[in-house]
């Protein structure tokens, strides 16, 4: 199952959305197609939660993007 869910580039003032999959958890990288810039994130429960993460010393995943607006 997966749901729609936006994030706010503020690198480049766009909102960009992706589709997440409500299964995973951890720790994640939206990179916005606008200007590159990456969004390390954590996700919860396919929920993108305003914690972010600093290092990558864990398993990370790139979300494809759907949309920007
Ligand atoms: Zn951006």
């Amino acid at each position: 199952m997966f749901e729609r869910q936006e994030l706010y580039c503020h690198n480049c003032d766009v909102h960009v959305q992706f589709d997440l999959d409500l299964s995973i958890d951890g720790n994640h990288v939206l990179e916005c197609p606008n200007c590159g810039h990456e969004h390390c994130r954590v996700v919860k429960g396919g929920i993108i939660t305003d914690e972010r993460w600093d290092q990558r010393n864990g398993p990370t995943v790139q979300i494809p993007t759907i949309s920007i607006t």
